[in-house]
């Protein structure tokens, strides 16, 4: 009689490496928060908890390497606007608004709706304040989450209530990662956030970074985004922001850029040479008009890509699935519509996000040993009919609303598309009554 294990995940159509081609009819075996067996046909291990996975693809659960699950109370509040106007008008008097409660329940609905999308790993960017609370509800609500408070220390248009002391920010953030970094059995890290270089000062980054080095943290930040952040960073430091940065010491393979839209290409060899990772938010990039990375291009400089949706006002959702969708085609206007395959993309957001946030060994892919973490996306939606290739029925036919259940450490915390973390109906109540606070004080601040 074969022991019994905690789960199987039972009947699905199983693409355990993601972008090789190797994909078949098998079954998964969890037990301790790990994957024990991946099994081709179907396995007789008997199973505590089964969840079926019929008509039904399983995967390596998604990783996205940029979200601000802190800013989802604001989303389709901030719609029409450029990057520099977006944050000083409607984004900052937002994150200068929250309380306490206002970034938990941000938190929460952020976490919600990844974890709802099949995400179950984020690399995420706070707001100055509070940010304990965000890993409150990380720990809660069952996801991976690799997240550090944002830094601000000058800069137009910032808040007082965002302006930090520069020491003050960084004991902030060492205490914060003290307290957090390895909690809830390793499911939660800390990685320092300084927030752009137009809003830290040199001294602000080059303390982020030694921070960071010396705890073995992530470094997380934006760059070159958009024309006139670019041009403004320009006028201030006299470099490219990629040589300003790669000067303070925010480059390598320890730290994850979002965006890199606008870039020379000096910035282009140095991102490949300092092994700097690229984190592509397409959604975010047309929303706010910032433009096209040019992602098959760094991909051939040899720049590592991964993908994330940024944040709600921006985008306005956090489905992999729209960026995976966006990734796909966005690159087919300059490069042709071989650019990017269904499987090149597939593994941007799984194995590739995994191995820029030094979790390689841990997730991305299916296999004995790992962490269970598992999404299992139903097949049975009209635009995934009626066959083909796994991965173009996930980058091409699937949305997030196809997500049938997502496993996080071997915790099924969606099952048949029900959050089992959290009662819905009190989130949804404390979401509500979370924004009417928050947007009540904007008003008063205005
Ligand atoms: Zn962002």
């Amino acid at each position: 009689m074969a022991t019994e294990v905690d789960l199987r995940i039972s009947g699905g159509i199983v693409l355990p490496m993601v972008d090789d081609e190797e994909w078949f009819r098998g079954d998964l075996l969890v037990d301790g928060g790990r994957i024990v067996e991946v099994v081709r046909g179907s396995s007789t291990a008997p199973a505590r908890r089964v969840l079926d996975a019929g008509e039904a693809v399983v995967l390596p659960g998604f990783v996205q390497c940029h979200v601000h699950v802190v800013q989802s109370l604001l989303r389709h509040q901030a719609d029409g606007l450029e990057l520099l106007p977006w944050l000083r008008d409607a984004v900052w008097p937002y994150e200068a608004a929250l309380d306490g409660d206002g970034v938990e329940a941000a938190a929460e609905l952020g976490i919600a709706e990844l974890l709802c999308g099949g995400t179950t790993t984020a690399l995420d960017f706070g707001t100055c304040r509070h940010h304990e609370r965000v890993f409150a509800a990380a720990e809660r609500l069952g996801i991976r989450l690799v997240s550090g408070k944002t830094h601000m220390d000058t800069g137009e248009g910032v808040p007082a209530a965002l302006l930090e002391d520069t020491d003050r920010s960084l004991a902030d953030a060492a205490a914060l990662g003290d307290r957090w970094h390895g909690a809830a059995a390793g499911r939660l890290r800390y990685a320092v956030a300084p927030r752009f270089t137009l809003s830290c000062s040199e001294a602000l980054l080059a303390g982020c970074v030694e921070l960071a080095r010396s705890r073995g943290w992530l470094l997380q930040s934006h760059a070159n985004e958009n024309v006139d952040e670019v041009a403004a960073i320009r006028a201030a430091t006299g470099s490219s922001n990629l040589e300003y940065l790669h000067r303070v010491g925010l480059t390598g393979p320890d730290v994850v850029l979002a965006h890199g839209v606008h870039l020379e290409a000096q910035e282009v060899a140095l991102l490949a040479r300092s092994r700097t990772t690229i984190c592509h938010c397409p959604g975010a990039n047309l929303k706010l008009g910032s433009g096209i990375a040019d992602v098959p291009g760094l991909q051939r400089a040899g720049v590592p890509v991964v993908l994330g949706a940024d944040g709600a006002p921006c985008n306005n959702r956090l489905s992999i699935f729209h960026e995976m969708t966006l990734a796909a085609t966005l690159h087919s206007l300059r490069h042709g519509p071989a650019a990017m395959p269904a499987t090149r993309v597939l593994a941007m957001a799984t194995r590739d996000g995994a191995a820029a946030l030094h979790l390689g060994r841990e997730i991305g892919t299916l296999e004995p040993g790992k962490a269970a973490d598992v999404t299992v996306v139903d097949l049975r939606g009209w635009s995934l009919q009626p066959d083909g290739h796994p991965a173009a029925r996930i980058v091409h036919g699937a949305t997030a609303g196809d997500v049938r259940h997502v496993v996080v450490g071997g915790q099924p915390v969606v099952v048949d598309r029900q959050l089992e973390t959290a009662d819905s109906s009190d989130l949804r109540e404390r979401i509500r009554s979370a924004w009417e606070a928050t947007s009540a004080r904007m008003r008063q601040a205005r």
